[in-house]
Protein backbone atom coordinates (compact mmCIF):
# COMPACT_ATOMS: atom_id res chain seq x y z
CA UNK A 1 0.00 0.00 0.00
CA UNK A 2 1.29 3.30 -0.91
CA UNK A 3 2.63 5.96 1.86
CA UNK A 4 0.91 9.41 1.64
CA UNK A 5 4.04 12.07 1.55
CA UNK A 6 1.33 15.41 1.82
CA UNK A 7 2.44 15.57 5.74
CA UNK A 8 6.50 15.50 4.42
CA UNK A 9 6.37 17.90 1.94
CA UNK A 10 6.76 21.42 2.63
CA UNK A 11 4.37 22.89 -0.47
CA UNK A 12 1.93 20.99 0.71
CA UNK A 13 1.02 18.92 -2.13
CA UNK A 14 -1.28 15.52 -2.18
CA UNK A 15 1.87 12.68 -3.48
CA UNK A 16 2.88 9.41 -2.34
CA UNK A 17 5.55 7.06 -2.24
CA UNK A 18 5.83 2.82 -2.46
CA UNK A 19 7.34 2.76 1.49
CA UNK A 20 8.75 4.70 3.92
CA UNK A 21 11.23 3.82 6.57
CA UNK A 22 12.52 5.61 9.21
CA UNK A 23 15.94 5.04 11.25
CA UNK A 24 16.57 6.10 14.85
CA UNK A 25 20.30 5.06 14.56
CA UNK A 26 23.11 5.01 12.06
CA UNK A 27 23.08 1.00 13.28
CA UNK A 28 19.42 0.81 12.60
CA UNK A 29 20.05 1.54 8.88
CA UNK A 30 22.71 -0.58 8.51
CA UNK A 31 21.03 -3.90 10.16
CA UNK A 32 18.24 -2.79 7.56
CA UNK A 33 20.06 -2.44 4.63
CA UNK A 34 21.76 -6.05 5.72
CA UNK A 35 18.60 -7.62 5.35
CA UNK A 36 17.42 -5.97 2.60
CA UNK A 37 15.94 -7.43 -1.32
CA UNK A 38 15.64 -3.85 -2.63
CA UNK A 39 17.74 -2.09 -5.20
CA UNK A 40 19.76 0.73 -3.84
CA UNK A 41 18.55 2.46 -6.97
CA UNK A 42 14.96 2.68 -5.76
CA UNK A 43 15.90 4.76 -2.59
CA UNK A 44 15.03 8.28 -2.32
CA UNK A 45 16.52 9.84 1.21
CA UNK A 46 13.66 12.78 2.91
CA UNK A 47 14.72 15.13 5.03
CA UNK A 48 12.07 17.16 6.48
CA UNK A 49 10.88 17.69 2.29
CA UNK A 50 11.37 21.54 2.45
CA UNK A 51 13.00 21.32 -0.92
CA UNK A 52 11.19 18.85 -3.00
CA UNK A 53 8.41 18.86 -5.65
CA UNK A 54 6.51 15.93 -5.23
CA UNK A 55 4.56 14.72 -8.63
CA UNK A 56 1.97 11.94 -7.74
CA UNK A 57 2.80 9.14 -6.66
CA UNK A 58 6.58 8.65 -6.39
CA UNK A 59 7.73 4.89 -7.39
CA UNK A 60 10.45 4.83 -4.74
CA UNK A 61 10.95 3.41 -1.01
CA UNK A 62 12.07 6.57 0.94
CA UNK A 63 14.29 6.34 3.85
CA UNK A 64 14.33 8.98 6.73
CA UNK A 65 17.42 9.40 9.17
CA UNK A 66 15.37 10.40 12.25
CA UNK A 67 18.56 10.88 14.89
CA UNK A 68 17.69 13.01 17.32
CA UNK A 69 21.37 14.06 19.12
CA UNK A 70 23.09 17.60 19.91
CA UNK A 71 26.65 16.82 21.41
CA UNK A 72 29.24 19.85 21.83
CA UNK A 73 33.27 19.59 22.58
CA UNK A 74 34.90 22.83 23.88
CA UNK A 75 38.61 23.33 21.92
CA UNK A 76 40.21 26.48 23.47
CA UNK A 77 37.89 29.50 21.62
CA UNK A 78 36.60 26.84 19.53
CA UNK A 79 33.77 24.40 19.89
CA UNK A 80 32.76 21.31 17.71
CA UNK A 81 28.85 20.58 17.59
CA UNK A 82 28.23 17.24 15.81
CA UNK A 83 23.80 16.87 15.53
CA UNK A 84 21.86 13.99 14.30
CA UNK A 85 20.99 13.82 11.02
CA UNK A 86 16.97 14.00 11.87
CA UNK A 87 17.77 17.45 14.42
CA UNK A 88 15.65 20.31 13.08
CA UNK A 89 17.83 22.87 11.63
CA UNK A 90 16.62 25.76 13.57
CA UNK A 91 16.68 23.72 16.65
CA UNK A 92 19.98 23.41 16.65
CA UNK A 93 20.67 27.14 15.70
CA UNK A 94 18.72 27.75 19.10
CA UNK A 95 19.98 25.28 20.97
CA UNK A 96 23.62 26.37 19.60
CA UNK A 97 22.87 30.03 20.44
CA UNK A 98 21.23 29.31 23.81
CA UNK A 99 24.68 27.48 24.97
CA UNK A 100 26.45 30.66 23.93
CA UNK A 101 28.38 29.50 20.81
CA UNK A 102 28.41 31.47 18.10
CA UNK A 103 28.80 30.96 13.88
CA UNK A 104 25.16 29.47 12.60
CA UNK A 105 22.97 32.91 13.65
CA UNK A 106 22.88 33.77 10.03
CA UNK A 107 21.45 30.52 9.10
CA UNK A 108 18.46 31.09 11.26
CA UNK A 109 14.98 29.97 10.22
CA UNK A 110 16.19 27.74 7.69
CA UNK A 111 13.89 25.17 7.11
CA UNK A 112 14.76 21.60 6.86
CA UNK A 113 17.06 18.81 8.80
CA UNK A 114 20.67 19.06 9.96
CA UNK A 115 21.21 15.71 7.31
CA UNK A 116 19.82 17.62 4.39
CA UNK A 117 22.18 20.55 5.43
CA UNK A 118 25.42 19.60 3.33
CA UNK A 119 23.60 18.26 0.39
CA UNK A 120 23.30 22.02 -1.65
CA UNK A 121 25.42 23.71 0.84
CA UNK A 122 22.28 25.67 2.27
CA UNK A 123 23.47 29.20 2.88
CA UNK A 124 21.61 32.94 3.47
CA UNK A 125 22.93 36.16 4.87
CA UNK A 126 26.28 36.04 4.17
CA UNK A 127 26.91 33.01 5.59
CA UNK A 128 27.24 29.34 3.47
CA UNK A 129 27.61 25.79 5.90
CA UNK A 130 30.38 25.15 4.35
CA UNK A 131 32.31 27.80 6.31
CA UNK A 132 31.38 25.86 9.61
CA UNK A 133 31.17 22.30 8.16
CA UNK A 134 34.12 20.38 9.15
CA UNK A 135 33.13 16.34 8.33
CA UNK A 136 30.23 13.88 8.04
CA UNK A 137 29.10 10.71 8.93
CA UNK A 138 26.90 8.97 5.88
CA UNK A 139 26.21 4.83 5.21
CA UNK A 140 26.07 3.63 1.97
CA UNK A 141 22.81 2.45 0.80
CA UNK A 142 24.94 0.15 -1.55
CA UNK A 143 26.91 -1.61 0.68
CA UNK A 144 25.86 -0.55 4.05
CA UNK A 145 29.45 1.07 5.44
CA UNK A 146 29.94 3.48 6.99
CA UNK A 147 32.38 6.37 5.33
CA UNK A 148 33.15 10.21 6.92
CA UNK A 149 33.62 12.76 4.32
CA UNK A 150 35.58 15.76 5.36
CA UNK A 151 34.95 19.59 3.90
CA UNK A 152 37.08 18.58 0.74
CA UNK A 153 35.75 15.44 0.02
CA UNK A 154 31.90 17.13 0.08
CA UNK A 155 33.22 19.54 -2.78
CA UNK A 156 31.28 21.85 -1.70
CA UNK A 157 29.70 25.13 -4.10
CA UNK A 158 27.33 27.23 -4.15
CA UNK A 159 23.75 25.34 -3.51
CA UNK A 160 25.73 22.37 -4.41
CA UNK A 161 28.11 19.34 -3.40
CA UNK A 162 29.34 15.95 -4.22
CA UNK A 163 25.51 14.57 -2.94
CA UNK A 164 23.91 16.50 -5.89
CA UNK A 165 26.52 15.27 -8.36
CA UNK A 166 28.36 12.20 -8.93
CA UNK A 167 27.44 10.48 -5.11
CA UNK A 168 23.70 11.67 -6.17
CA UNK A 169 21.47 9.02 -4.13
CA UNK A 170 24.28 6.94 -3.02
CA UNK A 171 24.70 7.76 1.07
CA UNK A 172 22.09 8.61 3.56
CA UNK A 173 23.90 11.26 5.75
CA UNK A 174 23.56 10.16 9.65
CA UNK A 175 25.64 13.05 11.43
CA UNK A 176 27.06 16.25 10.90
CA UNK A 177 29.97 18.03 12.88
CA UNK A 178 30.31 21.84 12.56
CA UNK A 179 32.85 24.38 13.93
CA UNK A 180 31.11 27.01 16.36
CA UNK A 181 32.55 29.93 18.41
CA UNK A 182 33.00 30.57 21.85
CA UNK A 183 33.72 34.46 20.93
CA UNK A 184 31.23 36.12 18.62
CA UNK A 185 32.54 36.30 14.95
CA UNK A 186 29.93 38.29 13.39
CA UNK A 187 29.07 38.70 9.93
CA UNK A 188 27.21 41.28 9.11
CA UNK A 189 28.13 41.81 5.44
CA UNK A 190 24.37 41.45 4.02
CA UNK A 191 23.03 44.52 3.27
CA UNK A 192 20.00 44.73 5.92
CA UNK A 193 22.57 43.30 8.79
CA UNK A 194 24.80 46.28 7.51
CA UNK A 195 22.29 48.77 9.96
CA UNK A 196 22.58 46.19 12.61
CA UNK A 197 25.82 47.15 13.53
CA UNK A 198 25.30 50.74 13.57
CA UNK A 199 22.19 50.91 15.44
CA UNK A 200 23.73 48.53 18.41
CA UNK A 201 26.49 48.40 20.36
CA UNK A 202 27.90 45.16 21.61
CA UNK A 203 26.13 43.14 19.51
CA UNK A 204 25.43 39.53 19.79
CA UNK A 205 24.46 36.30 17.57
CA UNK A 206 21.66 36.06 19.42
CA UNK A 207 20.81 39.38 18.35
CA UNK A 208 21.59 38.68 14.80
CA UNK A 209 19.94 35.60 14.51
CA UNK A 210 16.60 37.65 15.66
CA UNK A 211 17.06 40.16 13.15
CA UNK A 212 17.57 37.17 10.51
CA UNK A 213 13.96 35.50 11.90
CA UNK A 214 12.16 39.14 11.91
CA UNK A 215 13.50 39.46 8.61
CA UNK A 216 12.96 36.16 7.23
CA UNK A 217 9.22 36.39 8.63
CA UNK A 218 8.46 39.57 7.09
CA UNK A 219 9.83 38.38 3.39
CA UNK A 220 9.18 34.37 2.73
CA UNK A 221 5.86 32.62 3.01
CA UNK A 222 5.47 30.22 6.13
CA UNK A 223 4.49 26.96 4.86
CA UNK A 224 3.08 25.63 7.54
CA UNK A 225 0.35 28.92 5.79
CA UNK A 226 1.04 29.30 2.43
CA UNK A 227 3.02 25.72 0.93
CA UNK A 228 6.01 26.04 -0.81
CA UNK A 229 9.44 24.97 -0.78
CA UNK A 230 11.69 28.41 -0.73
CA UNK A 231 13.26 29.58 -3.95
CA UNK A 232 12.72 27.60 -6.62
CA UNK A 233 15.52 27.93 -8.86
CA UNK A 234 19.00 29.15 -8.04
CA UNK A 235 20.39 32.13 -9.12
CA UNK A 236 21.82 31.57 -11.99
CA UNK A 237 25.74 32.26 -12.89
CA UNK A 238 26.57 34.03 -15.94
CA UNK A 239 30.11 35.21 -17.88
CA UNK A 240 31.33 38.63 -16.79
CA UNK A 241 30.87 39.43 -20.88
CA UNK A 242 27.17 38.01 -20.32
CA UNK A 243 26.57 40.21 -17.53
CA UNK A 244 27.75 43.16 -19.42
CA UNK A 245 25.52 43.05 -22.36
CA UNK A 246 22.65 42.01 -20.57
CA UNK A 247 23.45 45.50 -17.81
CA UNK A 248 23.73 47.56 -21.21
CA UNK A 249 20.08 46.61 -22.21
CA UNK A 250 19.05 46.38 -18.14
CA UNK A 251 20.81 49.11 -16.26
CA UNK A 252 19.10 48.02 -13.27
CA UNK A 253 20.04 44.50 -12.91
CA UNK A 254 20.75 43.03 -10.15
CA UNK A 255 24.17 40.91 -9.70
CA UNK A 256 26.78 39.98 -7.45
CA UNK A 257 30.27 39.12 -8.24
CA UNK A 258 31.24 35.43 -8.08
CA UNK A 259 35.10 35.55 -9.01
CA UNK A 260 36.93 37.47 -11.88
CA UNK A 261 34.82 35.93 -14.51
CA UNK A 262 31.36 35.26 -13.68
CA UNK A 263 28.59 36.96 -12.03
CA UNK A 264 25.53 35.87 -9.91
CA UNK A 265 22.24 37.29 -11.45
CA UNK A 266 19.60 37.66 -8.80
CA UNK A 267 16.67 35.23 -10.51
CA UNK A 268 13.97 37.22 -8.59
CA UNK A 269 14.75 40.68 -10.16
CA UNK A 270 14.60 38.53 -13.82
CA UNK A 271 11.17 36.89 -12.55
CA UNK A 272 9.85 40.00 -11.36
CA UNK A 273 10.86 42.44 -14.53
CA UNK A 274 8.82 39.69 -17.02
CA UNK A 275 5.38 40.35 -14.58
CA UNK A 276 5.06 37.35 -13.19
CA UNK A 277 5.55 38.48 -9.23
CA UNK A 278 1.83 37.71 -7.75
CA UNK A 279 1.11 35.13 -11.49
CA UNK A 280 -1.38 32.62 -10.90
CA UNK A 281 -2.07 29.33 -13.33
CA UNK A 282 -4.73 28.24 -10.74
CA UNK A 283 -3.83 27.07 -7.31
CA UNK A 284 0.22 27.63 -8.90
CA UNK A 285 1.39 30.71 -8.21
CA UNK A 286 4.36 33.25 -7.97
CA UNK A 287 4.40 34.37 -4.64
CA UNK A 288 3.56 37.88 -3.89
CA UNK A 289 6.27 39.59 -2.36
CA UNK A 290 9.45 37.19 -3.33
CA UNK A 291 8.86 36.64 -7.15
CA UNK A 292 11.85 33.48 -6.97
CA UNK A 293 9.36 32.04 -4.65
CA UNK A 294 6.44 29.60 -6.22
CA UNK A 295 3.98 28.41 -4.20
CA UNK A 296 0.75 25.98 -3.51
CA UNK A 297 -2.68 28.37 -2.74
CA UNK A 298 -4.51 24.93 -2.02
CA UNK A 299 -5.22 22.20 -4.17
CA UNK A 300 -2.25 22.43 -6.30
CA UNK A 301 -0.66 18.88 -7.58
CA UNK A 302 2.69 18.39 -8.64
CA UNK A 303 2.40 18.82 -11.99
CA UNK A 304 0.48 21.90 -11.71
CA UNK A 305 3.86 23.41 -10.13
CA UNK A 306 6.30 22.01 -12.67
CA UNK A 307 3.70 23.47 -15.12
CA UNK A 308 3.74 27.25 -13.75
CA UNK A 309 8.01 26.54 -12.92
CA UNK A 310 8.30 25.85 -17.06
CA UNK A 311 6.42 29.14 -17.94
CA UNK A 312 8.29 31.07 -15.37
CA UNK A 313 11.88 29.48 -16.96
CA UNK A 314 10.88 30.24 -20.23
CA UNK A 315 9.77 34.09 -20.39
CA UNK A 316 13.08 34.49 -17.98
CA UNK A 317 14.64 32.81 -21.16
CA UNK A 318 13.08 34.73 -23.90
CA UNK A 319 13.33 38.09 -22.35
CA UNK A 320 16.78 37.75 -20.56
CA UNK A 321 18.42 34.68 -22.70
CA UNK A 322 19.05 33.32 -19.02
CA UNK A 323 18.14 29.52 -18.24
CA UNK A 324 16.74 29.27 -14.53
CA UNK A 325 18.04 25.82 -13.57
CA UNK A 326 15.63 24.15 -11.17
CA UNK A 327 17.09 24.70 -6.78
CA UNK A 328 14.28 22.55 -5.41
CA UNK A 329 14.50 18.75 -6.22
CA UNK A 330 11.77 17.44 -8.57
CA UNK A 331 10.91 13.69 -7.32
CA UNK A 332 8.59 11.28 -9.76
CA UNK A 333 8.37 10.55 -13.11
CA UNK A 334 8.11 13.51 -15.44
CA UNK A 335 9.16 15.02 -18.69
CA UNK A 336 12.82 16.85 -18.31
CA UNK A 337 12.20 20.08 -16.76
C1 LIG B 1 10.47 28.95 3.28
C2 LIG B 1 11.78 28.32 2.88
C3 LIG B 1 12.95 29.05 2.95
C4 LIG B 1 14.18 28.47 2.58
N1 LIG B 1 15.32 29.23 2.69
C5 LIG B 1 16.51 28.68 2.36
C6 LIG B 1 17.72 29.45 2.50
O1 LIG B 1 17.70 30.60 2.92
N2 LIG B 1 18.89 28.86 2.15
C7 LIG B 1 18.95 27.57 1.69
O2 LIG B 1 20.06 27.10 1.41
N3 LIG B 1 17.83 26.83 1.57
C8 LIG B 1 16.63 27.34 1.89
N4 LIG B 1 15.48 26.60 1.75
C9 LIG B 1 15.57 25.23 1.23
C10 LIG B 1 15.64 24.15 2.32
O3 LIG B 1 15.37 24.68 3.57
C11 LIG B 1 17.03 23.50 2.36
O4 LIG B 1 17.34 22.96 1.10
C12 LIG B 1 17.11 22.37 3.40
O5 LIG B 1 18.43 21.98 3.60
C13 LIG B 1 16.27 21.16 3.01
O6 LIG B 1 16.23 20.31 4.12
P1 LIG B 1 15.19 19.13 4.25
O7 LIG B 1 15.55 18.36 5.47
O8 LIG B 1 13.81 19.65 4.20
O9 LIG B 1 15.54 18.27 2.96
P2 LIG B 1 14.57 17.58 1.89
O10 LIG B 1 13.79 18.63 1.17
O11 LIG B 1 13.80 16.48 2.51
O12 LIG B 1 15.65 16.97 0.91
C14 LIG B 1 16.50 17.80 0.13
C15 LIG B 1 17.59 16.95 -0.50
O13 LIG B 1 18.45 16.45 0.52
C16 LIG B 1 18.49 15.02 0.48
N5 LIG B 1 18.58 14.55 1.88
C17 LIG B 1 17.80 14.94 2.91
N6 LIG B 1 18.22 14.37 4.06
C18 LIG B 1 19.29 13.59 3.73
C19 LIG B 1 20.15 12.72 4.47
N7 LIG B 1 20.01 12.51 5.77
N8 LIG B 1 21.12 12.05 3.78
C20 LIG B 1 21.28 12.22 2.44
N9 LIG B 1 20.49 13.02 1.70
C21 LIG B 1 19.51 13.70 2.34
C22 LIG B 1 17.23 14.60 -0.21
O14 LIG B 1 17.38 13.33 -0.83
C23 LIG B 1 17.07 15.72 -1.24
O15 LIG B 1 17.89 15.46 -2.31
C24 LIG B 1 14.23 27.13 2.13
C25 LIG B 1 13.04 26.38 2.07
C26 LIG B 1 11.82 26.96 2.45
C27 LIG B 1 10.57 26.13 2.42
Amino acid sequence: MAQSLTAYNTFGIEASCDQLFRFQSEQDIQDWLAGLTIAADKFFVLGGGSNLLLLDHVPLTFLQADIQKISYQESGDEVTVTAGAGVNWHQLVLDSLDKGYAGLENLSLIPGNVGAAPIQNIGAYGVELEQRFISLSAVDLYSGERRVFTHEECQFGYRDSIFKGELRGRYIITEVTLRLYKKTQLVLTYGPLMNLSETTESLTAKDVSDEVIKIRQSKLPDPSKLGNAGSFFKNPVVSIEQYQELKTSFPDIVAYPVNNSHMKLAAGWLIDQCGLKGYRQGDAGVHQQQALVMVNHGNASGHDILKLAGHVRDTVLAEFGVRLEPEVWIIGQQDVF
